[in-house]
């Protein structure tokens, strides 16, 4: 069996354990390393090889977002990570870097749980760090902070420990201030989700030279900040990714830090459906119940040259399967799902069934549109997906 095929069965194993699935994306403002990151992330789940990770855009499906180096179009993508000793799915939709796609980051943040921002450690946090944090808490969604191109700071500005130490609190509390002032209007976040070094959640390094460390990470490898700027200096970047590759670090980042889906929909449904708790629906989308009536949110609508149109969504409640006759909000009638499946790597792979907690690519909902609820009973739609609206930044 490929390699590929044996990705597939494992991901279809695990999305009926809704513990140990994460769904999420990663946001940043523009050329700040989000593609190269994702990269990483790909190679490091043996989803492309290790060493076209960064030069292969991986998540960049459309030609012709390869040809202008912009992410435009959401893409999605699933991968397996082994994470003391569980291994975990991980759901990971990719979302535009331009300012002019703000429409899209914010449906993205609805299908996910976690969002990884990353910011350049050089360029610091800029307009659209702040508008995607934004995006996410808005969703619910519990944001990480990945300081990417550190490599920069020591070959590049010749940044000695301290100063390099002093720019990097500098980053995280410029992101913590951000946080802050958006999650003190929020009622139902009653833990502190700004960013730590001591807690995990906050990572930095070098997606272009595939090393990253996290204070766990250090804690494992013995590795230490010193031993870091001498491994760059001396231009040995091959050993560092080694000895501590990024996708390691950002993935158990992600498995310990962001919430899997039944500990994430029962907070966030009441933020993002204000439909009658009381109905069997709203429980099953509580509890991420894959026997309950099914409830897809459509966040992204792709084209495929076979399939057709593919709308791919999260799964909050029930199990889509092949043949369901489903109602769309805002349309009469119903659509007949012709096929389910995930995304892997930019390709869509079919799959018998997809059960709550999952993001699924379906084929046959003709009528649904990007923010669409699909569901098997008639109910109360998703609110709409509010746009931010967001300064005009050019691209440097
Ligand atoms: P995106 O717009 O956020 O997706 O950014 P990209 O991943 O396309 O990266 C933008 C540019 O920064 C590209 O030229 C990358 O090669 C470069 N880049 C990304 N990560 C790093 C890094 O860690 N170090 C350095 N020096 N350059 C990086």
């Amino acid at each position: 069996m490929g390699r590929r095929k044996k990705i597939v069965q494992e991901c279809e194993r695990l999305m009926d354990e809704p513990e140990n699935i994460r769904n999420i994306a990663i946001a940043a403002h523009v050329d700040h390393g989000k593609t190269t990151l994702t990269d990483n992330l790909l190679a490091g789940a043996g989803m492309i090889s290790d060493d076209t990770a960064g030069q292969q855009l991986a998540m960049d499906t459309e030609e012709d977002e390869q040809e202008r180096g912009i992410t435009i179009d959401a893409a999605n993508v699933s991968m397996t990570h082994e994470y003391e000793d569980t291994n975990h799915l991980i759901n990971l939709i990719d979302t535009p870097g331009h300012v002019d796609f703000g429409g899209d980051v914010t449906r993205a943040m609805r299908a996910v749980d976690g969002a990884l921002v990353v910011v350049d450690a050089v360029e610091g946090a800029m307009p659209q760090t702040e508008t995607v944090l934004r995006q996410a808490l808005r969703e619910g969604v519990k944001p990480a902070l990945f300081i990417n191109k550190v490599d920069r700071l020591i070959s590049e500005l010749q940044e000695g420990p301290e100063e390099m130490q002093r720019r990097l609190m500098g980053v995280i509390g410029d992101v913590n201030e951000l946080i802050r002032g958006m999650t003190d209007e929020m009622d139902d976040i009653d833990d502190d989700w700004t960013v730590s070094v001591e807690e995990g959640t906050v990572g930095l390094g070098s997606a272009l030279y595939k090393w990253g460390v996290s204070m766990p990470s250090m804690q494992r490898t013995g590795m230490d900040f010193g031993d870091i700027i001498d491994l760059e200096q001396a231009d040995k970047r091959q050993e560092l990714h080694e000895r501590t590759p990024l996708s390691d670090v950002v993935l158990d980042m992600v498995c310990e830090h962001f919430p899997n889906p039944v500990d994430a929909q029962p907070r966030r449904i009441p933020r993002i459906w204000r439909g009658d708790d009381d109905l069997d629906v709203a429980n099953s989308m509580q509890l991420v119940d894959e026997d309950g009536e099914v409830v897809l949110m459509v966040t992204d609508i792709g084209i495929d040259p076979h399939a057709g149109e593919i709308a791919a969504g999260r799964v909050f409640s029930g199990t889509i399967e092949k043949g369901q006759d489903l109602y769309i909000s805002g349309t009469a009638g119903t659509n007949r799902v012709q096929s389910v499946g995930i995304y892997m790597g930019g390709e869509r792979e079919e799959v018998d069934r997809v059960p709550a907690g999952n993001i699924a690519a379906v084929t046959g909902l003709r009528d649904a549109i990007a923010g669409s609820t699909v569901s098997s009973v008639e109910m109360t739609p998703f609110e709409s997906i509010e746009h931010i609206s967001e300064p005009v930044i050019t691209k440097s």
